[in-house]
């Protein structure tokens, strides 16, 4: 059996293809694009190439995506008082506020985040929203999370009443992730597992899973072995390996030899990442959308 492959970058083409006009009616109507700051702390390779690709995918879709570029050196209060003013539209008006991490070490990014205004976390990470998505009412759903279940509702994979297994307890990833698969209605109603670092015994795990999510950070942890045969795979992991004198990007699953005997599997590249990138444009589009729907109930 070769698995088929959950394709990231065709559904991520097809979300931007849906939002471009509505983009464009919404621009039209308040004078100007929806617009996104991305806050990039310091120089992480990784990092700057991900606020490309974000800066990059904005602009086809017709919003407006500026970079404010902080140095390393920056201290908490500096980058919490930085987005305040963000928040405050200070530097113009802005629709969605992301804080690409990891931030530096010395800074408390916790602290950082909540001075996102919850109305403009566009990435979902401030504490009212991730409250929200635990009682069933979520705003801004985090994009990878959110990604992860629009790839499974896609390829029409059913969630309800299956056991998925999640390896991974993030805040960004593992748990909102967890939380929507068990959450009431499509793409939901699962049985949920969450594995992390001290799981005993992953594998006796995994291998119950009906639909298995890696999202570690580690190259190929998950192997053929620890897989069920027939079970829905998706692979959010992103690794930089070196191969000779090059590097390549991996995810946390051994593709070849899982997708011999998985039902659908997600490649890295092309899987789950481009999704990440299509879900924060339509939540910077719905967040620009209720700031005008806001200031016609004012008026
Ligand atoms: P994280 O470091 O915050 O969390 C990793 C999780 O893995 C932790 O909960 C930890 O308990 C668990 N873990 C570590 N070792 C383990 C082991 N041996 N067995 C089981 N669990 C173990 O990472 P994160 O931010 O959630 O990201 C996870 C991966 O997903 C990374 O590779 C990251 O680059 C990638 N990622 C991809 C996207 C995307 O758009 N595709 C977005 C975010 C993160």
């Amino acid at each position: 059996m070769t698995a088929q492959r959950l394709d990231g970058r065709k559904l991520a083409k097809k979300i931007e293809h849906d939002l471009a006009p509505k983009v464009a009616t919404l621009a039209s109507k308040i004078g100007r694009p929806p617009r996104l700051v991305v806050v990039l702390v310091g120089d992480v390779a990784a990092s700057a190439s991900y606020v490309k690709s974000k800066a990059a995918a904005a602009k086809r879709v017709g919003i407006t995506a500026d970079v404010f570029s902080i140095p390393e050196s920056t201290t908490t209060a500096e980058l919490v008082s930085t987005v305040e003013a963000i928040g405050r539209d200070e530097h113009g008006p802005v629709d969605g506020i992301l804080v690409q991490l990891p931030l530096p070490d010395h800074v408390d990014a916790r602290a950082v985040l909540d001075a996102v205004p919850p109305d403009r976390d566009v990435d979902g990470f401030h504490a009212v929203n991730a409250g929200l998505l635990s009682q069933g009412r979520a705003h801004f759903i985090p994009c990878t999370a959110a990604g992860v279940q629009r790839m499974l509702l896609d390829a029409g994979v059913e969630t309800r009443g299956k056991h998925a297994v999640i390896v991974g307890r993030s805040d960004i990833v593992g748990k909102p992730l967890a939380l929507l698969l068990a959450s009431r209605g499509p793409g939901g109603d699962a049985t949920v597992s969450v594995c992390h670092s001290h799981t005993s015994n992953l594998k006796e795990v995994t291998q119950q899973a009906d639909i298995l999510i890696a999202a570690v950070g580690i190259p190929q942890l998950i192997t053929a072995d620890m897989v069920k045969p027939g079970a829905v795979v998706v692979d959010v992991g992103i690794n930089r390996v070196l191969d000779g004198n090059t590097s390549r990007l991996v995810g946390d699953v051994d593709y070849d030899p899982v997708s011999t005997i998985a039902e659908a599997i997600s490649p890295v590249p092309g899987g789950v990442g481009p999704l990440t990138v299509a879900i924060l444009l339509e939540n910077t589009f719905s967040a620009a959308k209720e700031r005008q729907n806001l200031s016609q109930t004012a008026e």
